[in-house]
């Protein structure tokens, strides 16, 4: 879609939480392609600067809003409202912004366990809680959940975050059920190995093992791309994806099958 059809068109809202940086950038860049406007909601405010002012020189339509945690409610509201003023009424929401951890269980800390909830789980609550009443008015809706492959399989010195991330599956059927009848679908994506920022430091701080022999193990031989969840991404956003609801969509080279 050229810019010129925006302009006839005017584009369907859509958030990108995390959007700054990793597979969240990727995302954007592709609902952008799309024919989506933009709203990049990430900590990262120069990140979230630079993905959208390259989305908009390519002729897509972006907005940033940087600093803002999506943890706190106050501040995903404000957020909200400031998208829906500048772009319009929010169809779709990936709730992707997401911090890990490694910790063996019995020293996970309160001040741990309660930062990864926060970020991981209770942002999607206040952003679906956020966005959802325009969907609803609007009689179309796309809701997209980055979980992890780590809450379908299990994975050891991270219960803090697969637990996070079940919940994230769980809060996905349930609101499927939920929003359905008001023609909004509920899905999540659990990724699995992704080459991003979170990736390569947790790599780099030696969490993950031979990265080179984690990929070998995995039947499509590679660790997965921003892209490749872009993809699946923009499929469950799109018109096509209408009869897909309160599935778990996974895209991770066969680790979980
Ligand atoms: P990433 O490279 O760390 O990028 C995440 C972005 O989200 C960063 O810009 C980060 O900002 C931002 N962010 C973090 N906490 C935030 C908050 N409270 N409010 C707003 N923005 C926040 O992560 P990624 O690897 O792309 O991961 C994206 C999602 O996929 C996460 O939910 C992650 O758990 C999940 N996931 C990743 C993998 C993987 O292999 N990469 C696998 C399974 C699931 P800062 O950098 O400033 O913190």
């Amino acid at each position: 879609m050229t810019s010129t059809d925006h302009a006839r068109n005017p584009a369907r809202t859509a958030v990108v939480t995390g959007g700054g940086k990793g597979m969240g950038e990727a995302i954007a860049r592709r609902l952008a392609r799309d024919g989506f406007a933009v709203a990049i909601v990430d900590l990262d405010g120069d990140a979230a600067e630079h993905v959208a002012a390259q989305i908009n020189s390519a002729g897509y339509r972006a907005l940033a809003l940087g600093g803002v945690d999506v943890s706190v409610r106050e501040q995903v509201n404000a957020a909200m409202q400031r998208v829906r003023d500048e772009l319009g009424p929010i169809l779709v929401l990936v709730n992707n912004a997401g911090i890990t951890g490694f910790q063996r269980f019995v020293d996970i800390t309160d001040e741990q366990w309660d930062r990864i909830i926060k970020v991981n789980l209770n942002s999607a609550f206040y952003c679906t809680q956020a966005v959802v009443g325009d969907m609803t008015e609007a009689g179309w809706g796309r809701i997209v959940n980055i979980s992890s492959s780590s809450a379908q399989t299990g994975s050891e010195y991270m219960t803090h975050y697969a637990s996070s991330k079940g919940a994230m599956i769980a809060m996905t059927k349930c609101l499927a059920l939920e929003l359905g009848p008001s023609g909004i679908t509920v899905n999540t994506i659990p990724p699995g190995s992704i080459m991003t920022p979170m990736m390569r430091a947790s790599a780099d701080r030696g969490h993950l093992g031979d990265v080179e022999a984690l990929a070998a193990r995995l039947p499509v031989r590679r660790i997965g791309e921003p892209e490749d969840i872009a993809g699946a991404c923009s499929y469950l956003c799109s018109d096509d994806a209408g009869y897909v609801t309160g599935q778990i969509i996974g895209v991770n080279g066969g680790r979980v099958t």
